[in-house]
């Protein structure tokens, strides 16, 4: 109504507008003027960790969003301002004598520090702050409230939270909305004269106090490394026109793009609605049989990155599955079981969500985590304690055994000579997105199954290549694996052989993404270094060196195994033992000393 209020709506990872809560209140407030603003937050672009894969997904899903805005109101869209929140949101609000400041809740550690900076910022002028969650099934919160205060560490408690909570089912999910109020008149939305106020172009704000030194440490690792900090127009973009930003207004070489999968809220309903119409497949989705050798189409939703960037909504994708699943039941169809069904799995990320938002920072980090077992990888981030007795990751990295180092770089770059770890490295790389088995394969590979290397390490390369990458997920996840939290059989490991051999006995992942070996027996592709000299030859490869000779003669090379995997196995689990009989949690102290290294 014209008398309403002023709002500005501030999206982050909620790009749709399906079932957004925040959303639907902010329009609840019959506000006389709407403003959809995206920020330059540098959380998101003036770290380097994002690959390029993940930057065009999310750019996908702002023009997307902002092409459904636009669908609702013609004179509406996402109204992309270049500079970092903490910096741009306090002039804007008072340019554009803004009412309500609304947003979708966000429990992450970083997005705490950042909303609590820009809540202050905006309350100090008179400006109404209101979050909304609606990023997960549960408030992570409240969650924690009725799990005693404590981090969720295990399905039972995360259940047994959301029992006291009510019936222990999500929020039905909410309608689109079917209008939208305008924006401000051109004159009035101009931010000409905000440029000079707001520094330079590109300029790298705001420090959120600690947040720069532990956000899960990458803010602080990637510091000094920064490329694509500066853009080529003003605050607005080209033309004034708060468009959204291309790839190469962000510094991104569009051919550095290599995946197939896309985002956006159109895409991702598309692909949720072609599931759903599958009701087979949504009964019997059990998540231990599906194959993590598939491809084209892999086994599972794919639905990560869009639950990620909010394209999808959780709690869409949990009824949608539960009405099937009920209808099916009325039917006496079978249906698979909790936990390994689908909204199991979607309950395993609230898990991780709501044991992120009680421990913050630290969950991230092997230093000062109450929830991780501390083990003495040979490589391992090297810790500083800050001015306030604090201990955080300087960046670098304490190598025990230099041979830890070189195991970890053949593993990022898929050439440990396991055809296996180095297929998924190789997807993971191009694609972006490993189904869950192949990410357990790799992780428990790097850490307790052969290479002995620290799970940060590994959840570091993940949060760079991944297109769904979500800090609670990958370091809870990269805990489990490395038996640091959550799961604690280390004697349980993944043979880089017997286990994709069991999926694909033919090895038809490996020869997609290892093409050299495209031409080998299936006796010989997931070792084929076994495979006799005149084979090798005659299949176009020959197995020798570390992966980075070149062959001959039109020759093709791969390497051979870096090591002796029943070996590595029995020394991890071993090292394993030990730490664990020590029974160490959060050995900080050993840590800053150095002691650690006698260990
Ligand atoms: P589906 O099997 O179709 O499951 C549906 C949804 O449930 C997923 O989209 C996801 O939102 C959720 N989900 C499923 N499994 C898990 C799980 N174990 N933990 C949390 N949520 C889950 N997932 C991420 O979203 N981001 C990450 O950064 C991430 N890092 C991981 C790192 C490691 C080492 C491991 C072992 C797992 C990680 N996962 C992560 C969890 C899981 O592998 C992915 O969510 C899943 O493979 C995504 O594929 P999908 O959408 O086809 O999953």
């Amino acid at each position: 109504s014209s008398n309403g209020p002023r709002v500005l709506y501030w999206f982050r990872t909620d790009l749709r507008l399906h079932d957004s809560p925040a959303l639907m209140h902010a329009l609840s407030l019959n506000p006389s003027h709407l403003i959809p603003l995206w920020t330059w937050d540098p959380h998101y672009v003036y770290r380097q960790r994002g690959s390029a894969n993940r930057w065009a997904f999310l750019v996908a899903s702002m023009a997307d969003v902002s092409a459904s805005l636009t669908q609702l109101n013609p004179k509406q869209k996402l109204h992309v301002v270049r500079r970092a929140p903490g910096k741009i949101i306090g002039p804007l609000l008072k340019k554009w004598k803004i009412d309500v400041l609304v947003f979708e809740r966000d429990t992450d550690a970083y997005a705490r520090m950042r909303d609590d900076e820009v809540t202050r910022i905006a309350e100090a002028l008179g400006v109404k702050v209101i979050s909304v969650t609606g990023r997960t099934l549960f408030d992570c919160d409240e969650v924690v409230k009725h799990n005693g205060g404590r981090p969720t560490m295990s399905m039972g408690q995360l259940l047994k939270a959301t029992e006291k909570m009510g019936d222990g089912t999500p929020n039905r999910p909410l309608d689109r909305p079917m209008s939208l109020p305008d924006p401000l008149d051109e004159k009035e939305m101009d931010l000409s004269e905000l440029e000079d106020e707001v520094g330079s172009n590109g300029e790298q704000e705001p420090k959120f106090a600690g947040a720069e030194q532990n956000d899960f440490n990458a803010v602080q690792r990637t510091m000094g490394e920064e490329k694509n900090t500066q853009f080529s127009c003003g605050l607005m973009g080209p033309g004034k026109s708060f468009s959204v930003p291309t790839l190469e207004e962000m510094g991104i070489d569009p051919e550095d793009v290599t995946t197939p999968h896309k985002g956006g809220e159109t895409v991702g309903l598309a692909v949720l609605a072609k599931y759903i119409a599958n009701e087979e497949y949504i009964g019997t989705f059990e998540k231990p049989a599906t194959a993590p050798t598939d491809f084209e189409p892999q086994a599972t939703t794919l639905l990560s990155p869009h639950m990620h960037f909010g394209s999808v909504s959780v709690r869409k994708f949990w009824w949608d599955v539960q009405d099937v699943l009920d209808k099916r039941k009325k039917e006496k169809k079978h249906n698979s079981n909790h936990p390994v069904n689908l909204p199991g799995q979607l309950l395993f990320r609230d898990m991780y969500f709501a044991a992120h938002a009680k421990v913050g920072v630290p969950f991230g980090q092997a230093i000062g985590n109450p929830v991780a077992r501390f083990i003495p990888w040979h490589l391992q981030s090297k810790y500083t304690v800050d001015e306030h007795g604090k201990p955080f990751s300087d960046g670098t990295y304490l190598v025990d055994d230099a041979q830890a180092e070189e195991y970890f770089r053949r593993w990022k770059e898929g050439r440990t000579g396991f055809p296996w770890i180095d297929a998924l490295m190789r997807q993971l790389k191009r694609e972006g997105w490993i189904h869950h088995l192949g990410r357990h394969a790799v992780a428990c590979f790097l850490t307790r199954g052969g290479c002995y290397v620290s799970w940060e390490r590994g959840a570091e390369v993940f949060e760079e290549w991944l297109i769904d990458h979500e800090i609670a997920c990958n370091a809870g996840n990269w805990m489990w694996l490395s038996c640091a939290a959550f799961f604690s059989q280390f004697y349980r490991c993944y043979s880089p052989v017997a286990f994709p051999k069991k999926w694909d006995p033919e090895g038809k992942f490996v020869r997609r993404y290892v093409p050299e070996l495209g031409m080998f027996d299936k006796k010989y592709i997931y070792e084929p270094h076994k495979a006799p000299i005149a084979d090798q030859k005659a299949w176009g490869c020959v197995v020798k060196g570390d992966g980075t000779e070149k062959g001959n003669l039109g020759m093709q090379v791969y390497p051979k195994p870096m090591f002796d995997f029943n070996e590595r196995k029995q020394f991890c689990i071993d090292k394993l033992k030990e730490a664990y009989g020590v029974g160490l949690y959060g050995a900080d102290e050993k840590v800053l000393s150095g002691e650690w290294k006698k260990l």
